[in-house]
């Protein structure tokens, strides 16, 4: 049977079971080497009170949070598109993936 991607969807290689973790939006279990993993720096404090705090000079710490998404929940927040066929085959390229 025909490989609908190169990579069978995943990042693993030749390498054996990867672990597993769990979807931000839907819960669900997926490798980790095939979810979409993104982070964004996130602000404990309000935008206009944050904005007048460095205003006066002072550092306002951010925290990283890392999300993992399944692909269902990645295509369907647009995060990733579907491709074509012949699309498919090869690696995406950031530009493409943003
Ligand atoms: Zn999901």
């Amino acid at each position: 049977m025909g490989k609908k991607r190169k990579s069978g969807g995943r990042s693993k290689g030749s390498s054996g079971k990867s672990k597993s973790v769990q979807c931000t939006k839907c819960g669900r279990i997926v490798p980790v080497d095939k979810a979409k993993k993104y982070t964004k720096r996130v602000s404990v404090v309000e935008p206009q009170l944050a904005r007048e705090l460095r205003q006066q000079g002072s550092y306002i710490q951010t925290k990283v949070v890392t999300s993992h998404y399944c692909v269902s929940c990645a295509v369907h927040a647009g995060k990733v598109q579907i491709r074509q066929a012949t699309e498919r085959k090869t690696v995406p390229t950031r530009e493409r993936r943003f």
